[in-house]
């Protein structure tokens, strides 16, 4: 099969095919029940088939599916509104991806100086160990050199600083300094969260220079971490915000939001997208909200959380020699191992509980939101058998 696979080689996939998902459940084709704490990483925010989608996307499927955006698309006006109303935006614009999010917010932060007659403020501060997405600009500001080489230069006006390093952020602001753009926890990083005080200091830092304050929650957002956008939990609001992963439950939808006064600079014609507003994404994204904004859901979340967090911290003090720490917050969690990341995630796999790997050695788990308390407590039942498993053949090899 290797042989005649026509895809580009870029992916090392697992050797599972998945014919079917219920809630947090998935099943191969063989008819094994794995559970899924990788959702499609972050993007399966209310679990597999969640009748409420379903029934949204079909009912949109018999209406019209395509409109583009030459006309008014009546979905867009109330998944916009509605997410302005929960948040600190203005201003939302439509896209298919996480990456397409960024673009957008990167362009509106650009264009926002040019429109106030300063093209040279272009520059924008990131953080090292982010992920912003995968086309050229956002490698760029990923600043990760995995992704960058061999793409020829990297894409000017993308300043990075050593992670959490407020001094470093200081002393990397200059004239030309356009906005700063942070994960408030990143998440390919290895779930490495921005303090609150920090993100405070990150927010009056912008203040004092005239700088716009990206956020990408792509994947912290719409509910991860126990509040709707994770910011909420340091008490700020950035200028300008990249959406995506959990807004579309599995569909590919992508977000940017932004205050009136960002977003000042987005005139006519100076940004667009084929698809982005698509009707069969703005139902899909409008019954996500239906869910997540329903009153106790976020609660739900943190609830949930908490399950986790005990059951994880149990774990970490029985096989610390197996487990660093354990970091996240909410459904957003990590575990920081001591051996390969790759080997518990394997040991996992054969428990038939699914995570995902991530940068500085961590495991990902990001369940589905809408994960019950007996499901959480079944993969932690799992993920202890995985342990138990890598410490007997550790001990069977010394
Ligand atoms: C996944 C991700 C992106 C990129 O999203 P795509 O939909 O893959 O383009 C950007 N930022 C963060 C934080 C992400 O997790």
């Amino acid at each position: 099969m290797a042989e005649a696979n026509p895809l580009y080689q870029t992916y090392n996939r697992a050797p599972m095919r998945f014919e079917r998902g219920e809630g947090v459940w998935l099943m191969t084709e063989d008819g094994d029940r794995y559970l899924d704490f990788a959702a499609g990483v972050a993007v399966n925010s209310l679990g597999h088939s969640h009748p409420h989608l379903v029934a949204a996307l079909k009912a949109q499927a018999d209406k019209v599916w395509h409109l583009s955006n030459l006309y008014d698309v009546p979905g867009q006006h109330v998944l916009a509104d509605r997410l302005t109303r929960a948040t600190f935006a203005d201003r939302v614009f439509f896209t298919n991806s996480g990456a397409e999010a960024l673009e957008c917010a990167i362009k509106t932060a650009r264009r926002y100086h040019y429109s106030k007659g300063h093209p040279e403020r272009f520059h924008i501060i990131t953080m090292e160990g982010a992920f912003h997405g995968r086309t050229i600009a956002t490698i760029a500001a990923g600043g990760q050199e995995k992704y960058l080489e061999g793409f020829g230069p990297k894409a000017p006006g993308f300043d990075q600083v050593p992670f959490g390093d407020l001094n470093a952020l200081k002393a990397a602001i200059t004239d030309a300094t356009a906005a700063v753009l942070v994960e408030p926890l990143q998440g390919e990083g290895g779930i490495r969260g921005i303090p609150v005080e920090m993100l405070r200091e990150i927010r009056a830092l912008c203040d004092a220079h005239g700088l716009l304050l990206i956020l990408d929650e792509v994947q912290c957002g719409v509910g991860r971490t126990g509040k709707l956008f994770a910011h909420e939990w340091a008490g700020i609001t950035p200028d300008i915000m990249a959406v995506a992963k959990g807004i579309g439950g599995g569909f590919p939808l992508g977000a940017c939001l932004a205050t009136e006064e960002a977003a000042s600079g987005m005139t006519a014609g100076t940004h667009g997208s084929t698809y982005g507003g698509n009707p069969l994404g703005m139902a899909v994204g409008n019954a996500v909200l239906d869910v997540v904004l329903a009153e106790g859901f976020l609660e739900h979340v943190r609830d949930v959380a908490l399950v986790f967090r005990q059951g994880l911290a149990s774990l970490q003090d029985r096989f610390p020699d197996l487990i660093d720490e354990i970091r996240g917050e909410g459904l957003m969690l990590g575990i920081k191992c001591r051996i390969p990341n790759g080997e518990l995630l394997m040991a996992m796999r054969s428990e038939h509980v699914l995570g995902v790997p991530a940068g500085d050695n961590v495991i990902r788990l990001l369940p589905p939101l809408t994960i019950k308390a007996e499901e959480a407590r079944e993969g932690l039942v799992r993920i202890e058998n995985a342990l138990v498993h890598l410490r007997e053949k550790a001990a069977a090899t010394a």
